[in-house]
């Protein structure tokens, strides 16, 4: 594992004027901020224009670099950041920044068809645990080996969209065409081989874009790799080659093998983000769903496996709503539990007989009793406990759901204010707290629900009655 660096570390290379200048009170204080990446090292503007400080902005921007180079794609809102991360596994930190899914389209493609597939990814959003989650870019294949052909796809995706792009071809005539296209969009070139490292080198300058290295062999990646940083090339992005069905164990110890290089060796030479394409299982056949399935799995155990980068053929919302969902839970941060604010949430038209829900402020949970209760089009009050964002079961062993707690949110959002009623609606699997919470709240009623907020409308209608809101 790479050594984590500590705020001194960083704190001795600074100015230490506490000037202000980045936002922060202290130098200290923006070394701090800097460790945990809620700032940039060009905030503080003094150490790049003060040229007595030059020895120490070199320092500090060789010893801030992460074991896997950040690279970024695109421009504007809507360029990502791949790579950048500093650990293999996810407990031992977070992982930075999430997988980026490309779609792919080609230049052989019918107008209509490309146009579709370009606007699913531009336009999907699916809402979920509180964040809106999103495809990222377009990679743009030449089949006709046609310079104009592929330039003109190029165009026409950028009329479509602003998300980010890469450029795929291994003919170094037809990837000029390409950038010429897309120079103002800096697009990834993909891709360098043996075969064209040079040429495709010398465009990577020219357009100042991050480029692509593929092999298969992992020694002949490496080389391939060394000879393009010794141009002083290093926004690099490497695809050790995706393979599914029998193949699957090799490519999964491939980018394993990379990734474990790259950190616990600080290997520099494969310290760059990874590419997975499992858009490749459409090579051997296109059975429809059953493709899209297999892709679906390859692209899930890549997910796992460091993919930086994919590339997906299939625009299947399950397939995309699995691999969003996937991807959302391993690139949360391990150390903050994902939650929402706490307090009184309305749900429809709630009036003074309107049952009143609780939970708590996980935001998972939260979310699901809330869609539950919305798509049920039940009109209610929803309350959120503060738990620090732990789920109601452990809340409660641990204490973070308590009905003192109860009683307080009650004063805080004046929900007694808001309803005749004194019944409180509690989940099932807090049902341990209700006969506390009753006491605590001096006269309010606490009706243990169902464990499930599925079952939140079959059990009104068997619980919840005119005279129980009395
Ligand atoms: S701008 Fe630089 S010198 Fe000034 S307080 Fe921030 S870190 Fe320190």
């Amino acid at each position: 594992m790479s050594k984590r660096l500590k705020p001194l570390d960083i704190f001795k290379y600074l100015p230490k004027t506490n000037c202000k200048i980045c936002g922060e009170e202290t130098c200290m204080a923006f070394a701090m901020k800097l460790i945990e990446r809620g700032v940039e090292l060009k905030d503080c503007t003094p150490l790049f224009e003060e040229p007595n400080y030059q020895e120490n902005k070199d320092t500090l921007i060789a010893i801030l670099r992460p074991p896997v180079q950040p690279v970024r794609i695109g421009t504007g809102e809507k360029s990502v950041i791949i790579g950048g991360e500093e650990v293999v596994y996810r407990h031992q930190l977070t992982f930075y920044n999430e997988t980026k899914f490309f779609v792919d389209v080609h230049d052989e493609m019918e107008n209509k068809e490309l146009t579709e597939r370009v606007k699913f990814v531009d336009e999907y959003k699916l809402f979920r645990i509180g964040e809106y989650l999103n495809l990222n870019g377009i990679a743009v294949r030449s089949v006709s080996k046609d310079p104009t052909k592929f330039a003109n796809a190029i165009k026409e995706v950028l009329k479509l969209t602003k998300m980010p792009i890469m450029l795929c071809s291994f003919d170094p005539k037809v990837m000029k065409a390409g950038l010429e296209a897309a120079k103002d969009r800096l697009p990834l070139i993909y891709a360098a081989t043996l075969a064209n490292w040079k040429d495709m080198a010398q465009l990577a300058r020219e357009y100042n874009c991050p480029l692509a290295v593929f092999s298969t062999d992992l020694t002949m990646l490496q080389s391939v790799v060394v000879a393009l940083r010794k141009t002083g090339l290093d926004d690099l992005v490497l695809d050790p080659g995706t393979y599914g069905g029998e193949n699957i164990g090799r490519t999964l110890n491939n980018f394993t093998m990379l990734r474990v290089a790259a950190i616990q060796a600080s290997n520099e030479n494969v310290g760059h983000p990874l590419i997975a394409v499992p858009a490749t299982v459409y090579l051997e056949a296109d059975k429809g769903v059953e493709t899209a399935w297999n892709e679906t799995i390859v692209g899930a155990m890549l997910i796992n496996r460091f993919a930086s980068l994919m590339v997906i053929h299939n625009i299947e919302l399950w397939s995309h709503l699995a691999l969003q969902t996937l991807r959302q839970s391993i690139y949360q941060d391990p150390r903050i539990h994902p939650s929402v604010e706490p307090g009184l949430t309305v749900i429809g038209n709630p009036d003074e007989n309107s049952p009143v829900f609780l939970t708590t402020n996980f935001a998972l949970t939260f979310y699901t009793v809330k869609s539950d209760l919305e798509q049920a089009k039940i009109d209610s009050w929803l309350l959120a406990v503060d738990t620090e964002g732990i789920g109601v079961e452990s809340a409660v062993a641990g204490g973070q759901l308590s009905a003192e707690k109860v009683a307080d949110l009650f004063k805080d959002t004046g929900i007694e204010d808001k309803v005749k009623h004194r019944k409180v609606i509690i989940p099932g699997m807090a049902s341990r707290i209700s006969g506390e919470t009753e006491d605590a709240t001096g006269g309010w009623t606490v009706l243990v629900g169902p464990r499930d907020s599925s079952g939140i409308q079959k059990f009104l209608k068997e619980k919840w009655t005119a005279e129980a809101t009395a």
